[in-house]
């Protein structure tokens, strides 16, 4: 046997879906930056989608390695490539999709036996990850995607009886730093009843129970009470070390970010340019909420007769050369609002967009990413959730920071909940870019903003809380043994 000092080796295993994969990137580049060696393990589908975020950060310095294993699909029943959540459509189909994960376990103990990492980051949809670190002696950090208020409110919920909940009475959760009234029908069917998915959800947590702890992508001064909530009445080992998209400090590597996108980084650039700082209200709805042709009509009227400047995200294919129109854009509403508008089919670089001084307004589902981008942009927030962990991240904007105006939904649905018109849509954009409110909300914006970078800067909370985990992984000091 053969004692040598050796750089340590992170692996990360993040869930198939655009928003694990995105912020793990972004981790392994932060810890890549603390002079470790990371590398992604994913499917050859993931890992081909994100090639050129991992490539750029090469370029900058950090090498992130990949490994890839193969996406039983078809073994579980789902059509070939099928290796992405926003491709499973439905409950039984997700049954299938967590199958298809499970059987992963073989191949990635074979990765660990080949390279043996110090240290396995893995996403909460691999409870088996725990145990599998654990017969390799190394520890298995737990990612969820999203803050410690989802994170506790959900643990409270696993722990209640949820069989007598009605959708006419909201439930209240006990116990969290404030008033937590959860309408009943934002609580999913599979939560109340005995089912495979609410079994799946409590091993995950029991799993994170026994794991080393859980890296959060937050900051503490965004959410304290719940963060010590968490850790403190819930009692769970937990790391902040966010926002991490912050370790990205050139302009094409926040363009970069993510998938390919449908709009040139540049031409983008230009054309927020030409705007008045606040002056543009971006709208997008991260990438697994679809809203129905109906609703993209209102959205698109509303924008239009709220008189500001928009970039609008849709996802739906670049229109062809001989399409005259869309059935889901009004007739002639590209020509009416050229140069006030920009509507940018597929993938935008949202980083940049964000972070551009013309924009002034986000209209968000409150996916935790996007929230967290724009609360580290500086900019407010109309709320529109539609499923999961959205709806609690809504009231942290709203009625806890007072960043932000709902657009009034609450029913739970991936394809929205219900429709909102687009009067409601012209008055909530119109509120959050010049109403009475916008300078406060925004002044709150830009505090919270300034406090998100100096959380990650020497001295603070998440530079701190990063440096702590590396400490107590005992990773930048550890002798490997190789035999
Ligand atoms: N995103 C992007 N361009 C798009 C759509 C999404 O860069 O056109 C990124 C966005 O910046 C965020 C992630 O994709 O980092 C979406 O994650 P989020 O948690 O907000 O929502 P989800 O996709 O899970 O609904």
């Amino acid at each position: 046997m053969d004692t040598k000092t050796s750089q340590s080796h992170i692996f990360f295993f993040p869930y198939m879906s655009h928003s694990h994969i995105i912020p793990v990137i972004d981790m392994a580049k932060l810890f890549a930056s603390k002079g470790i060696k990371t590398t992604i393990v994913s499917t050859p589908h993931n890992l081909s989608l994100f090639s050129k975020t991992i490539e750029r950060s090469k370029l900058s310095g950090f090498e992130i390695g990949v490994l890839s294993i193969k996406f039983p699909a078809v073994e579980v029943g789902l059509p070939e490539g099928c290796e992405s959540a926003h491709l499973v459509q439905g409950y039984e189909d997700l049954q299938k999709f967590l199958k298809a994960t499970a059987m992963l376990e073989q191949p990635l103990e074979k990765l660990i036996k080949e390279h043996r990492p110090n240290c396995l980051v893995a996403d909460i949809y691999f409870p088996w990850t725990t145990d599998l670190a654990a017969r390799f002696g190394i520890p298995r950090l737990v990612f969820h995607g999203t803050n410690f208020i989802s994170q506790s409110v959900s643990h409270h919920l696993m722990r209640m009886d949820l069989n007598e909940v009605s959708d006419s009475e909201p439930l209240v959760i006990p116990n969290l730093p404030h008033e937590f009234k959860i309408p009943g029908n934002q609580i999913p069917d599979f939560m109340k009843q005995e089912s495979e998915l609410k079994r799946f959800g409590q091993s995950a947590a029991e799993s994170e129970t026994k794991s080393f702890g859980v890296i959060v992508n937050s900051f503490y001064e965004i959410e304290p009470a719940y963060a010590d909530h968490y850790r403190n009445v819930l009692g769970i080992k937990a790391w902040h070390i966010g926002p991490t998209f912050l370790c990205h400090k050139e302009i094409e590597d926040k363009a970069q970010r993510g998938l390919e996108n449908s709009i040139n980084g540049h031409e983008c650039q230009k054309w927020l340019d030409f705007k008045k700082p606040n002056s543009v209200i971006y709208v997008s709805f991260g990438s697994i909420v679809k809203f129905e042709d109906a609703q993209l009509i209102e959205i698109a009227l509303g924008l239009e007769a709220s008189g500001q400047h928009f970039i609008w995200v849709v996802k739906k294919d670049q229109k062809s050369d001989h399409e005259s129109n869309e059935g889901w854009l009004p007739e002639g509403f590209e020509k009416r609002i050229e140069g006030r508008g920009l509507v940018i089919r597929g993938w935008a670089p949202q980083l940049q967009i964000l972070e551009h001084v013309a924009v002034g307004g986000f209209v968000t589902h409150c996916g935790w990413n996007s929230t967290l981008e724009a609360v580290a942009a500086g900019v407010p927030m109309v709320t529109w959730p539609a499923f999961a962990d959205q709806f609690y991240n809504e009231k942290l904007v709203t009625q806890i920071l007072g960043i932000g105006v709902g657009v009034g939904v609450s029913s739970w649905g991936r394809f929205g909940g219900e429709r909102v018109k687009n009067g409601a849509i012209e008055k909530v954009v119109k509120q959050i870019m010049v109403g009475e409110e916008a300078e406060g909300m925004r002044s709150r914006a830009k505090k919270l903003g300034e406090a998100a970078r100096n959380s990650v800067k020497e001295g603070g909370s998440s530079y701190k809380d990063l440096n702590r985990l590396i400490d107590e992984l005992g990773i930048h000091t550890k002798i490997a043994t190789l035999e």
